[in-house]
């Protein structure tokens, strides 16, 4: 006797041996990093709007160091480029996304900070970035962190540690506009609705450069930003299979590498290799 078209997919997916484990969730049959592994698959997160550093171009091709850097960690955990799927992970949802399981790592211009380790844990730090200021080239009243008075407006990200470093230390003096992700800061300053947008200096210079001359960086960094690889809080052991990772990728010379492909000619700082935190 035929089958009926519907007999061979049931509704309701299949018994529960054929399906793979699904993501997150935290039940009895949530997926570690180790399973992905073994399908040779991983999901990370990036930015997607971060020229030079996480990018998604409009072919669908993922650009920037933070890529560089994933693609590198991933080939030595044993997945190529074709196992990866990159997900985009905005600053205030990367803590959420890695507890739930809907990435197994993130690389994102994610600084490691003692408030974050309370719900994950940092492979890293593989770069050292430091917070800045991005103007309108015309502007000449903002030149630096000494010019933030006067209640200019300032556009930074919410969940940021720079918006952080606002809230606490010019409430008074300036009006922060939190917006969520920063091309939406450079719109409002290119627009006008804000004067300055504050953020890491690569990720700025960044912006800058994809602007043409339009936007300029002003005064020196005034915060460090170790940036770290974000992953499951306790998983000790793909932290130090990714800290083993970052090492061989500075010593044998892919890490300054991607960098000088990527962000580094329109950032043009000393590139000095942090040690990695092996906590
Ligand atoms: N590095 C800072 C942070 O992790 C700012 C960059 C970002 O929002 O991705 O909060």
């Amino acid at each position: 006797m035929e089958r009926p078209s519907w007999w061979s997919e049931p509704l309701w997916g299949g018994p529960p041996t054929s399906r793979p484990p699904p993501r997150g969730g935290g039940g009895p049959y949530a997926a570690t990093v180790d399973d992905h592994l073994r399908e040779g698959k991983l999901t990370i997160g990036i930015k997607f709007d971060q020229p030079g550093l996480g990018f998604r171009d409009t072919d669908g091709s993922y650009q920037g160091y933070d890529v560089k850097i994933a693609e590198y960690v991933a080939g030595k955990l044993g997945v190529r480029p074709e196992g990866i799927t990159f997900k985009e992970a905005p600053t205030a949802q990367r803590e959420t996304m890695i507890m739930n399981g809907d990435v197994d790592f993130i690389v994102a211009t994610y600084s490691i900070t003692d408030e974050r380790k309370k719900k994950v844990d940092f492979a890293g730090p593989y770069f050292v970035a430091g917070q800045a200021l991005l103007v309108k080239k015309e502007n000449t009243d903002i030149t630096g962190v000494e010019s933030l008075t006067g209640n200019k407006k300032l556009c930074s990200v919410e969940g940021s540690t720079p918006a952080q470093y606002v809230k606490d230390n010019y409430a008074k003096d300036v009006q922060l506009v939190e917006v969520d992700t920063y091309s939406r800061c450079i719109d409002a300053l290119r627009s006008g609705s804000v004067d300055a947008v504050t953020t890491d200096d690569i990720i700025l210079a960044g912006f800058a450069g994809q602007a043409s001359g339009e936007l300029k960086l002003v005064g020196d960094t005034f915060t460090t930003e170790k940036y770290g690889i974000g992953l499951k809080k306790g998983d000790q052991e793909t932290r130090a299979k990714i800290n083993d990772a970052i090492e061989e990728m500075i010593a044998d010379g892919s890490w300054k590498r991607a960098f000088e492909e990527t962000i580094g000619p329109l950032r043009d700082s000393t590139l000095t290799p942090p040690a990695v935190d092996r906590y």
